[in-house]
């Protein structure tokens, strides 16, 4: 018998997969994450493998590798929340409450920034300029506005002969770096709670690092994918962007020992602006380092 088209079956691999299989529900997800727009996400299909992968405790290439694993309806539901939440524009690193900075497997939540690569350029001038600074005694670092603890932890294990203070001025993010420490740099990292330089006594610290809110209020950006979820505190410098820079600079000169060092990372647009306020704030061999795009992206100050 010759089957009509009607009967003859259409070779859609993505239909053939039940819903109750990883391939099946994944599919779904992604086309509901593909759907979201103002803003859309920006990798709706890399999100939703992970949140399965997050949800089914695997690795996402076992995901890929077999779309026939079972997800029962606990971990439907479980996974369904998630991909909503993600829907509505959560960061997906507050969602698995993990990521990834400097190989290090952090803890994160709503009340601290989400980590970006960009500021794992501010742990290379941090290293660097330990290393520069070589000298007799322990290094003193100090990360102000540490977060999750990102940068602390990340100098803290590099580093083996420092001593590193982070501060933060959120308890709730404080909670969140105290955890991390703990798990990633135990004893390694003395938190403290306070405003940018506030915690700091004078005259001790090499190194005087931080990632501080630098964008400006009317930056366009604070309404993107995940961006515009995360704490303004951590993301907004002021109506120019610099005012914590302004502040940390104000604060860090007598913090510092004789040629010690402050960094901060900025924007791509602020390196011109922020050598201003370093030389402004008496800091001598000013300079700015790029990001691997070429891009400035963080300023160090010496002092005198
Ligand atoms: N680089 C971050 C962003 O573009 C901003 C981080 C910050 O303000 N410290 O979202």
């Amino acid at each position: 018998m010759i089957p009509s088209p009607v009967q003859a079956p259409v070779p859609v691999p993505a239909l053939a997969l039940a819903p109750e299989t990883a391939g099946g529900v994944l599919d779904q997800a992604r086309r509901v994450l593909a759907a979201v727009d103002a803003p859309p996400l920006d990798s709706p299909g890399l999100d939703a493998s992970l949140l399965l992968a997050h949800v089914l405790a695997l690795p996402r290439t076992a995901l890929l590798a077999h779309p026939e694993i079972p997800v029962g309806p606990a971990e439907r539901r479980r996974f369904g929340a998630l991909v909503g939440r993600r829907a509505a524009g959560e960061p997906l690193a507050w969602l698995t409450g993990r990521r990834e900075f400097w190989s290090l497997d952090l803890e994160v939540d709503r009340s601290t920034l989400v980590p970006r690569p960009e500021t794992e350029r501010l742990v290379e001038a941090v290293l660097a300029a330990v290393g520069e600074m070589g000298g007799a005694g322990r290094p003193r670092v100090a990360d102000l506005g540490t977060g999750c603890g990102a940068v602390a932890i990340a100098a803290a294990r590099e580093v083996e002969r420092a001593e590193v203070v982070a501060t933060e001025i959120d308890p709730a993010a404080l909670a969140v770096a105290r955890r991390n420490v703990r798990r990633l740099a135990p004893g390694r990292v003395e938190l403290r709670l306070g405003s940018w330089c506030g915690p700091l006594e004078p005259g001790a610290f090499s190194v005087i690092a931080s990632n501080p809110p630098y964008l400006r209020a009317d930056d366009p950006h604070l309404g993107g994918d995940g961006v515009r979820r995360e704490p303004r505190r951590a993301l907004v410098g002021g109506r120019d962007g610099l005012a914590a820079i302004r502040a940390i600079a104000e604060g860090a000169g007598r913090r510092l020992r004789r040629g010690g060092r402050i960094l901060v990372e900025h924007g791509a647009g602020q390196g011109e602006a922020v050598r201003c306020v370093f030389g402004a704030a008496g800091f001598e061999r000013v300079r700015t380092f790029r990001d691997i795009g070429g891009r400035e992206r963080v300023t160090e100050g010496a002092r005198p």
